[in-house]
């Protein structure tokens, strides 16, 4: 053979191997991460939110894919509901994916990188979102198209809700039921909520799917010393009567109290944890003993969220007292949020809180009905009192853990509930199961990051949950 025919040969290989090289390139190409980072560079920070634009650029993506595009504006300008359904046969009852497109805003001088630019790097994709729950939304809004794209024979509507007003504000899932229940009602649904849990090793511990969310409830605690001059001051001042108060609160630490959910998802944390931890989940859930639980439960409580998972959580957020500098004043405030288990009784709540403060002068109550904010709970309160923890008993549930298994080989699933609150509640409320999940493995680190600083979501997690998000899909609605 002559050097030129070898020369020719190693030519042709080398582009073979180039050609080779660009198709893995392609198809370990990462369409959710970028799908992410175009919704980061939309700042809906709440307020004002902005969700409008988020959803224009929705609407561009799932329009020439064949979906129905309705955007429900609210009263709020530039504040929207974005709703795209892909038609089934009508055979069955649509499945409903809900994300919410806005953000809690961010400290910018500490953030490392732009919150707002939606980088990719170090094989994360940075920004405000990235967990919560921008991250969800490009997983749901990719997997759903992924059923168009793919050409799935549908037996169900497939319908994306991407939502306003979720981080706060009036017009969020519960005001859009009022007024377009027949857009969102569905069979089951899905929504943020528990947790794809990374282990030390990077694989995958557990995955945790919510079928509660706890509930959050604004508390008053009010003290009452004598207004005076700030020259005399006498031992009834109020500000240090108040003080007291939140000082015997903040040694106070309210019992245990498991629901089945909780219950699963600590048997399931004792099966795939190391001893010690091991022992101590399995103490808080089949000990008998007071001392051994009490043990148990003060290491488990080293990790602030299995610490909230378990209890009532009592936490301080405003305080308000003083009129001027040469003035004690009469009476201090403290507003506590309370985020409770479903089922709590919150008045027995009030007077245990009331008992641990043990002072006549300190009043403990909730927000007077007359006030826009007592009003708003009172109804609020009603509504949660109808509401159910979602069943396990479904297909939609069923098809997650199977997928999970799937994508994630003999890694256990489990219930969860849910430690902040969502607006799963305007399904909840009318009996639609509503199952939670981030649906992207995540470590505990990362987690300290959400409504934080430096979000971030992994590159390879997003596509992962894609995988899982889709593959749930086709057995609820397809199979
Ligand atoms: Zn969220």
């Amino acid at each position: 053979m002559s050097v030129s025919i070898l020369l020719r040969l190693a030519i042709a290989a080398l582009i073979c191997l180039s050609l080779d090289r660009e198709a893995l390139a392609q198809s370990r190409e990462h369409p959710t991460a970028d799908l992410l980072s175009e919704l980061i560079r939309v700042d809906t920070s709440n307020p004002p939110g902005n969700e409008e634009k988020l959803d224009e650029l929705l609407a561009a993506k799932f329009r020439p894919l064949g979906f129905e595009i309705e955007i429900i504006p609210t009263p709020e300008p530039g504040k929207a509901h974005f709703i795209a359904r892909i038609k089934g046969d009508g055979s069955k009852k649509p499945v409903l994916l809900a994300a919410h497109a806005d953000v809690v805003g961010v400290e910018r001088e500490k953030w490392s990188v732009d919150p707002f630019a939606g980088q990719l790097k170090d094989g994360y994709v940075y920004g405000r979102g990235a967990i919560d729950f921008k991250g969800g939304l490009a997983v749901f809004a990719e997997a759903v198209m992924r059923l168009v794209k793919n050409r799935v024979p549908l037996h169900r509507d497939v319908i994306l809700l991407s939502e306003a007003d979720e981080e706060g504000g009036r017009y969020n899932t519960s005001w859009l039921a009022e007024s377009n229940w027949n857009l969102m009602d569905c069979e089951f649904a899905l929504n943020e909520g528990g947790w794809i849990m990374k282990d030390a090793k990077g694989g995958v511990q557990y995955v945790s799917i919510s079928t509660a969310d706890k509930m959050s409830i604004p508390l008053i605690v009010t003290a009452k010393g004598t207004s005076t001059h700030s020259s005399m001051p006498r031992t009834d001042n109020a500000i240090f009567i108040l003080s007291k108060a939140m000082a015997k609160l903040a040694d106070y630490e309210t019992p245990p109290k498991l629901i089945p959910s909780t219950r699963e998802f600590f048997e399931t944390l004792a099966k795939t944890s190391e001893p010690p931890l091991s022992t101590y989940f399995n103490d808080l859930v089949n000990s008998r003993n007071p001392k051994v639980i009490r043990e148990a439960e003060r290491e488990i409580s080293t990790n602030v969220l299995l610490h909230a998972i378990m209890r009532n959580t009592i936490a301080p957020v405003f305080l308000k007292a003083g009129v001027r500098g040469n003035v004690i004043p009469g009476s201090a405030e403290a507003i506590i949020n309370l985020r409770i288990i479903p089922g709590t009784d919150i008045q027995k709540l009030k007077t245990e809180i009331q008992k641990v403060i043990g002072d006549p002068r300190v009043e403990v109550g909730l927000p007077s009905q007359d006030s826009p904010e007592g009003e708003r709970l009172a109804t609020f309160m009603k509504t949660a009192a109808s509401v159910q923890p979602s069943s396990k008993d479904s297909i939609l549930y069923r098809a997650l853990e199977a997928s999970a298994r799937a994508v994630w080989p003999g890694t256990p699933v489990t219930t969860y509930l849910f430690q902040a609150g969502t607006d799963a509640i305007a399904w909840r409320s009318r009996g639609v199961p509503v199952y939670g999940v981030y649906p992207f493995p995540i470590t505990a680190e990362d987690l300290t990051r959400m409504h934080g600083n430096d979000e971030r979501v992994p590159i390879e997690s997003l596509e992962q949950g894609t995988e899982m998000i889709y593959k749930t899909l086709i057995q609820v609605a397809s199979e």
